[in-house]
């Protein structure tokens, strides 16, 4: 569903990734992981190309988005985005959230789009808020309004920069649960996460960044478990 090959991007004089290769097969699960800095949030900007790559190709769902050609927004409408603040407009409900992009970008009707709202609200158990504003709701509450509003548009896969790191301890578990549900669910997902517990349980693959390169890629159980190179084992001992 995602392929990376090459991939660089400058920022001015700053490389911030250098030389990026990895996949996402359709169904999988794969979380990045690394310190802060090391070019995890851009990554997945530049899948999305809310960054402009400096070198590289990417593939998403079939289609090139560096080729200088494409559709940007039709590519766009089939990546699900969450991301670590929920962007929800404060003056529409739950419900609205939901159904105004469905409508003013896939054309839906009013009573498609709220019946496609309402079943995923009711899948990230928020099937009583349909009415609540973002301000009446908990931050796991909104973010799970995020992730029903990116699934209303029937995305082809989902990527999530730290979805729960603005979250207070005792709302996360709610969001990875979610999360964890769409895994099993087979949705294809890339996930920005400092949560570990996460990576080793959900993850069919983990990538371990720092300083704009992959240092490793593979299982949870060899990234994770038993890291080869160094950088991995810092990283892992200030995280766990
Ligand atoms: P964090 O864990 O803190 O979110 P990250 O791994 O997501 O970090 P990025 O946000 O990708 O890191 O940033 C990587 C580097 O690129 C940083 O040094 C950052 O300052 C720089 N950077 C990111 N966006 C821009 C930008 N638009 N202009 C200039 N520099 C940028
Ligand atoms: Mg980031």
């Amino acid at each position: 569903a995602i392929d990376v090959q090459g991939l660089r991007k400058a920022f001015g004089e700053l490389e911030v990734l250098r030389g990026i290769d990895f996949s996402v097969a359709r169904g999988e699960v794969v979380c990045v992981i690394g310190p802060s800095g090391s070019g995890k949030s851009t990554l997945l900007r530049c899948v999305n190309l809310l960054e402009e790559p400096s070198a590289g190709r990417v593939m998403v769902a079939g289609t090139e988005v560096t080729d200088p050609d494409v559709d940007i927004d039709r590519v766009r409408r089939r990546i699900g985005m969450v991301f670590q603040a929920f962007n929800l407009f404060p003056h529409l409900t739950a419900l609205e959230n939901l159904t105004i992009a469905q409508r003013r970008v896939l054309r839906r009707d009013r009573a498609e789009a709220e019946r496609i709202a309402r079943a995923n609200l009711e899948r990230v158990g928020l099937g009583d808020k349909a009415a609540a504003y973002p301000a009446q709701l908990s931050g796991g509450q909104q973010q799970r309004v995020a992730i029903a509003r990116a699934l209303s548009m029937d995305p082809e896969l989902m990527l999530f920069d730290e979805p729960t790191s603005a979250l207070d301890p005792e709302l996360v578990g709610d969001v990875l649960a979610v999360m964890r549900g769409l895994a099993q669910e087979g949705m294809t997902m890339l996930v920005v996460t400092h949560e570990m517990s996460f990576a080793r349980e959900v993850a069919d693959r983990v990538v371990f960044m720092d300083g704009g390169v992959i240092v490793e890629q593979g299982t949870p159980e060899q990234v994770v478990g038993a890291p080869r190179h160094e950088r991995t084992r810092t990283f892992l001992a200030r995280v766990l």
